[in-house]
């Protein structure tokens, strides 16, 4: 497989052209960016942990008979992902409250909800992602009613399967966020499944093992990302 011209950069992958058309090769950075691009910043080491766990859940998503674009691991910090036509919506699954939600609800972080919540956001950089709902959707003509509904329910199907992993773990799934795609008619999950995507408590301790960490400037954000992957890894090594 051959890297050939870069086609897209954003905050932390870059998506080259291949050799052959289907395929993007997906080089993961150490560039971490919060509070919509206002705070900038590298964590050492975060490309390597964020493919590979990604690459780890894909695998596990797929085996449970969900597609998704991951193909291949290339090298510790690339992989090689199937072309999708992508659809301009965040989908946002929460188990506990936190960041926006409590913010938005006036609800304290670490709520527990009593059943998971599904959001959609419009994914727009300049508008800083508004929460939209499929009305929107539907109207601004931003995906069929069926891929909306679709992406909703597969969102609750991956909700299970990684909190089925991260339990083994010692890790609470507080919540996080996918991006799909349409592929010959299907949809298929795209993007990455990361500690820059999720967020993840540690179940005894309730210490953040995610991008909080960089956020809010917590301290031992390399640590945190190392310490996830290294539990996931030794969970599915086992299983
Ligand atoms: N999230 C993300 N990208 C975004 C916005 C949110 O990966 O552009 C993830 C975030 O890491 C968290 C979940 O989606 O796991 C919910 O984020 P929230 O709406 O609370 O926003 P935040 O507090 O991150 O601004």
């Amino acid at each position: 497989m051959e890297k050939l011209e870069l086609r897209y950069e954003g905050k932390a992958k870059r998506v080259y052209a291949t050799d052959q058309s289907e395929y993007f090769w997906v080089a993961y950075k150490d560039d971490a960016t919060a509070l919509n691009g206002k705070k900038k910043g590298q964590i050492a080491d975060k490309g390597e942990v964020n493919n590979q766990l990604s690459a780890l859940f894909f695998e596990e998503i797929e085996k449970a008979g969900i597609l998704t674009h991951f193909v291949k691991v290339l090298s510790d910090r690339d992989m090689l992902v199937r072309c999708l036509d992508m659809i301009p919506l965040e989908v946002v699954v929460r188990n506990i409250v936190a960041g926006s939600l409590a913010q938005r609800l006036g609800v304290e972080e670490g709520f527990v909800l009593s059943q998971p919540v599904v959001e959609l956001y419009y994914k727009d950089d300049e508008l800083g992602d508004p929460l939209v709902n499929e009305s929107h959707v539907a109207a601004m003509g931003w995906a069929s009613d069926a891929n909306t509904k679709e992406i909703q329910v597969l969102g609750l199907e991956i909700n299970k399967i990684l909190r089925a992993i991260l339990v083994k773990a010692g890790i609470d799934l507080i919540d996080f966020k996918l991006e799909f795609g349409v592929l010959d008619g299907k949809v298929y999950l795209g993007d990455e499944i990361s500690p820059d995507t999720c967020r993840y408590w540690d179940m005894e301790t309730r210490e953040k093992l995610d991008k909080d960490r960089f956020r809010r400037d917590l301290g031992g954000v390399e640590e945190a990302y190392q310490e996830v992957f290294r539990r996931v890894k030794k969970v599915l090594a086992k299983a």
